[in-house]
């Protein structure tokens, strides 16, 4: 990071808006929020409303110095309340444990590889090797510890991320051996790839004599996933869950990969955590899985999380014991909270319980704001106005089709679409039924969906609805790539300039019962043309705007009249000329 300049300069930021508004306040363009948030664990999209903490935060890093805008009427004894989340010194970040997640197709021994990780726990000879399902476990590998989300499959993955969260790092890909690549392979893929997380490839069931790994490895490569043994860079692992084969080097793979990727986090200031899975329980009250994700969270601390809060009463691990603390990467559970939290919300540990209890009523507050003004998400509709609006330059589709030869052909043809200003992004292609995980897909990456020839889940409909997800169905290739030519076209926003062409003066006004008023004129300066734009000045004011629908010479009809000329003209629909106005003819050209 670069040192801060002496000459910062302050921004007003509201309690809450959308990274598109944050980007404007900031005069940069929304991408560098985007990707800002993002290293600040916060996945959201230009539409999405960020709170006044985390706009702070980019802010800060961008070199201003906000402060929060003025709440519009607060209620007597309950100022804005909720303090900004402190950036991170980079001096102050240490190496943390990356956070992987397991997905894949069915069956393809996504739970049986979690199980067998978690084995080599008990196999190592620790103390309490037994896991609890809490939603999460660490393994440790060559003193490394490593974080396994225990909910396998990209669903609850694309559904953290739906609602702003980054939780993985690490992103492994099983694929059985015998069964080869299938549509929740690809599916997975593609999910992973949208989050940009990287991809370690275990090949399972090695074991069984059907097993074929170089085919699988082949497969992998159509769709963009090569392996270094073809001269990619994706790591592939064969294993065996059911015998244990294999499962140390990909311990080892995947200690490899986080330390490529260099995660970093500060332990030394209060918690932040997202909320990994909850329940109530009937004698121990709300109890959540949380994900510690920077500082540590002790036990005794204040916590808010989404619109409920709490106190840390205590803290379980992985194995069910006691703990005090927890640092980042840490899976723990916490007992305390008012209420049950959501799967994919944000906890974070603020000074005491009196505080966090009035950050829930200000949430709530600006909740139901923001409601009144819900932002749309981009649809093929108002594509144009959000372009122009936020400069969005990439379109992102996820389609669904009957069948994969027409999944190629209308993913080929919407590609060649891609102008140099705008970018047409089809993050995944698959056949089948729309379903909620495409949904989830779309939510996450702001994107659209089209449906061609197939149909959509009830439930993803729903979904769709709620979430303000465009689905669109088509039966024709032709209408679906001229729907989005259309709204590509809009996107190119070109910029038209004004050329004049010549001017004329009025010298005489002559009515006609046709077509209203001739003005005698003398063109001044330049030529004058049947069909161009003109205006009428009169002084310095424009009175009138139109198009020359007639011009005249003597009698006859002209195309056009030079300098120095007398000639009759007729702009269209004004019927008010007065000697000495001056009409001005133009032409607009488009620039870019
Ligand atoms: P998931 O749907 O991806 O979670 O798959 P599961 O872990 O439930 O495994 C599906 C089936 O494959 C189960 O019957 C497992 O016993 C079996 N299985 C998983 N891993 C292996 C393996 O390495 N070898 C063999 N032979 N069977 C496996």
């Amino acid at each position: 990071m670069t040192a801060k300049s002496s000459t910062q300069s302050r921004v007003t930021i509201p309690a809450a808006l959308t990274v598109r508004e944050l980007a404007e306040l900031l005069r940069v363009s929304p991408v560098e929020v985007i990707k800002r948030l993002m290293t600040n664990g916060v996945m959201a999209n230009q539409n999405q409303t960020i709170d006044y903490d985390t706009a702070a935060i980019v802010a800060v890093e961008l070199g201003f110095e906000p402060e929060p805008e003025a709440a519009a009427a607060p209620e007597p004894g309950a100022p804005l309340v909720e303090p900004e989340e402190e950036p991170d010194d980079p001096a102050s970040l240490k190496p943390r444990p990356p956070v992987v997640t397991i997905l894949g197709h069915v069956d393809h021994g996504k739970t049986s590889l979690l199980d067998a990780i978690r084995k080599t726990r008990v196999a190592a000879g620790e103390a309490g090797g037994i896991t609890q399902h809490i939603g999460a476990y660490q393994v440790e590998r060559d003193g490394h510890l490593i974080t396994f989300i225990d909910t396998p499959g990209h669903a609850a993955f694309t559904a953290m991320r739906a609602r702003g969260a980054q939780v993985t790092d690490i992103a492994v890909l099983v694929v059985a051996a015998d069964d080869g690549v299938m549509p929740q392979t690809v599916e997975a893929i593609n999910h992973a790839k949208a989050a940009e997380v990287p991809i370690i490839v275990a090949i399972n069931k090695i074991d069984l004599p059907a097993a074929n790994p170089d085919r699988v490895k082949q497969q992998l490569t159509e769709h963009n996933i090569v392996v270094e043994e073809y001269g990619g860079d994706t790591v592939c692992v064969p294993v065996s869950a059911a015998t244990g084969q294999g499962i140390g080097d990909l311990l080892e793979a995947i200690n490899l990969v986080a330390e490529i990727s260099e995660l970093k986090a500060n332990p030394n200031r209060p918690a932040s955590a997202v909320v990994i899975e909850a329940e109530l329980d009937p004698s121990r009250g709300p109890v959540a899985t949380v994900l510690v994700q920077r500082g540590t969270l002790r036990q005794g601390d204040a916590v808010v999380v989404g619109e409920t809060s709490g106190k840390v009463r205590a803290m379980l691990d992985d194995r069910g014991r006691r703990i005090k603390e927890a640092g980042p990467s840490t899976p723990v559970v916490i007992l305390g909270l008012e209420d049950v939290p959501e799967a994919g919300e944000r906890l974070r540990a603020v000074a005491d319980e009196k505080l966090a209890r009035q950050i829930v009523e200000e949430r709530r507050r600006r909740r139901e704001a923001q409601e009144q003004t819900q932002h749309a998400r981009v649809n093929l509709d108002t594509l144009f106005n959000e372009i122009s609006a936020g400069k969005l330059k990439e379109l992102i589709i996820i389609l669904k089709t009957d069948v994969r030869g027409s999944a190629e052909a209308i993913k080929g043809a919407l590609e060649r679409l891609s102008t140099q200003e705008v970018k047409l992004k089809i993050i995944h292609a698959a056949t089948g039924p729309v379903t909620d995980s495409d949904v989830m897909l779309a939510e996450a990456s702001n994107g659209i969906i089209i449906a061609f020839n197939t149909r959509i889940e009830p439930s993803a409909k729903k979904r769709a609805e709620a979430a303000g997800i465009e689905i669109r169905s088509y039966n024709i290739i032709y209408q679906v790539l001229e729907d989005v030519e259309k709204a590509l076209q809009g996107m190119l926003e070109p910029v038209y300039q004004t050329v004049v062409d010549g001017h004329a003066e009025v010298r005489a006004v002559f009515k006609s019962s046709r077509v209203g008023q001739i003005a005698g004129s003398y063109v001044t300066d330049g030529v004058v043309r049947r069909g161009s734009l003109a205006r009428v000045l009169r002084g310095k004011e424009e009175v009138a705007k139109g198009r020359c629908e007639g011009l005249k010479r003597f009698q006859d009809d002209v195309r056009e009249v030079q300098t120095g000329y007398e000639c009759g003209i007729v702009i269209s629909g004004f019927d008010k000329f007065q000697v000495g106005d001056i009409i001005e003819f133009y032409h607009e050209e488009r620039v870019s």
